[in-house]
């Protein structure tokens, strides 16, 4: 008989695993509160479609490696960025990301590039393989990552030790935001990411919303279940049952693709308080005309100590981080902001302040008056979704947590899982897809026996 297998949360990472398990030959059903996709879902902006969410989809190799599980080809039509990472606004002036050939910062650029460059396939096996030290592939590619990070254990203390100059040095340490965390408190890995991703950044060619019309296909031609608008009130972890409104399921087993602190009120259990990955503030603005505008554009924090200081204290930074992507007539203007759950909009004086900033970096001011539309995605919708005070990374973890070496709290109990963003370090969406790969294939020959997902890589 099929187990019955029951994943809660239907974003990214319930959807990646309900796909694989439904491979490997479960019965699925996808709890998910809201509309499936959480984060990466679409939005409409003055009638035109907006993704929003994750805009940057890198490490390709972790979505082809996920597809040849599933047997499947890649129906994305991945298209690279035009000007990768974008231009990075520091005090020191601006840096392109990869930086171009004639640019005075190449050098520098490429002493990094040939020192962390051939790391692309061992990042892959990292975000693919259980961190099981009696694994090979494992220990071969920690070894290399590890030779390259050296002492350093924080993004920081990496890039202040190669002594690039201060511009790029800054531009890089941007990044570390990737970690949803200030350089100082980003795992070294981050500092390596610009060199691995800068020139492979792509997006689907039907924009990010094809992610999640790709990940519901796979999951229907398996005969995964989806329950949308079906939030789970409760968990009996021991008898694998979940209390929905007016009706309780049982099932073999459970998967857990929330935030480990929701997951923790469901159980009846108290959560733990703790630093956090930063929120977000995101803007979608439509525009009458197409924009004449760079595809991304960076603005760092002025001081990456006083952002730091801020975040701690969980008060707004005197100038944040601002990622700008601009696709015709869309605007996505993202501000990275501490993790308070609260509603912001674009009237406050902090968020108009920053939407100033962003505008005479981008030499048009007074663009977001002329959108025909905006619509504001805040800390306190973050927080729905189920992280604590709308983390987008949830909890943040000590240095040594984030590495290749870090624990692996996937079975919680007999018959309960997790996977998703607090479980894999880094969280976007190669962490996301690799994290899935990793359960499914433990939960497929090990608790089942079955080997129906194949060797691990
Ligand atoms: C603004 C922004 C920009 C980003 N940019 C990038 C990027 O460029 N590249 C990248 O790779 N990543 C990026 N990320 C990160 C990426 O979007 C997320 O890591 C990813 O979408 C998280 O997926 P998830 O499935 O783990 O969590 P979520 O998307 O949060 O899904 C959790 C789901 O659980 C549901 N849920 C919660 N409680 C319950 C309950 N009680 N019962 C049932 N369901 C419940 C929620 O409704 C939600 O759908 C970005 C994130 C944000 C917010």
């Amino acid at each position: 008989m099929k187990p019955f297998t029951g994943i809660l949360g239907g974003g990214i990472a319930g959807l990646s695993l309900a796909a694989l398990l439904g491979q490997a030959g479960h019965a699925v059903t996808v709890y998910e509160a809201g509309a499936p996709g959480g984060k990466l879902s679409r939005l409409d902006v003055g009638g035109l479609e907006f993704s929003t969410g994750p805009s940057l989809f890198t490490f390709p190799g972790v979505w082809r490696r996920f597809l040849s599980v599933l047997n499947e080809t890649d129906a994305l039509n991945l298209q690279p960025l035009p000007g990768g990472l974008g231009t990075h606004h520091t005090p020191f002036g601006a840096v392109p990301l990869p930086v171009a050939e004639g640019h005075p910062l190449h050098g520098d650029w490429q002493r990094y590039v040939r020192a962390v460059g051939p790391l692309t396939t061992h990042l892959e096996t990292l975000l693919t393989t259980p961190p099981r030290l009696g694994s090979a592939a494992f220990i071969r590619a920690s070894a290399a990552v590890g030779k390259v990070l050296g002492p350093h254990l924080s993004a920081e203390g990496w890039i202040r030790a190669q002594r690039f100059p201060p511009p790029l040095a800054h531009a890089l340490r941007a990044q570390a935001l990737n970690a949803g965390l200030s350089p100082q408190d980003a795992p070294a890995l981050y500092a390596l990411l610009p060199a691995l991703i800068a020139a492979q950044v792509f997006r689907p060619a039907g924009g990010m919303g094809a992610l999640l019309a790709e990940l519901l296909r796979l999951c229907a031609a398996r005969g995964v279940t989806v329950r949308a608008g079906t939030p789970v009130l409760s968990l009996d972890a021991r008898r694998a049952t979940i209390q929905l409104e007016g009706e309780a399921m049982q099932h073999d087993l459970i998967v857990s693709a929330l935030d480990p602190a929701r997951l923790a009120v469901l159980r009846g259990l108290p959560t733990r308080s703790g630093p956090r990955t930063v929120s977000g503030l995101a803007l979608y603005a439509a525009f009458e005309h197409e924009l004449n505008l760079p595809a991304t554009t960076v603005l760092t924090p002025g001081s990456y100590r006083d952002f730091r200081a801020a975040l701690h204290a969980r008060a707004l930074p005197p100038d944040t981080l601002a990622l700008i992507h601009a696709d015709g007539r869309r605007l996505a203007l993202l501000l990275s902001v501490p993790a308070t759950g609260q509603p912001m909009d674009p009237e406050q004086p902090w968020v108009r302040a920053q939407i100033h900033r962003v505008e005479r970096a981008l030499g048009v001011p007074g663009l977001l008056q002329q959108a025909t539309a905006v619509r504001t995605l805040d800390p306190a919708h973050y927080a729905w979704l189920g992280t604590p005070g709308g983390a987008i990374y949830g909890r943040a973890n000590p240095l040594w947590r984030a590495g290749p070496v870090h624990p692996q709290p996937y079975r919680i109990g007999a018959r309960l899982w997790q996977v998703g963003t607090a479980v894999h370090p880094g969280g976007g969406i190669p962490a996301i897809l690799g994290g899935a790969l990793i359960v499914a294939r433990l939960l497929d020959g090990g608790l089942l026996g079955r080997g129906l997902l194949g060797e691990q890589a």
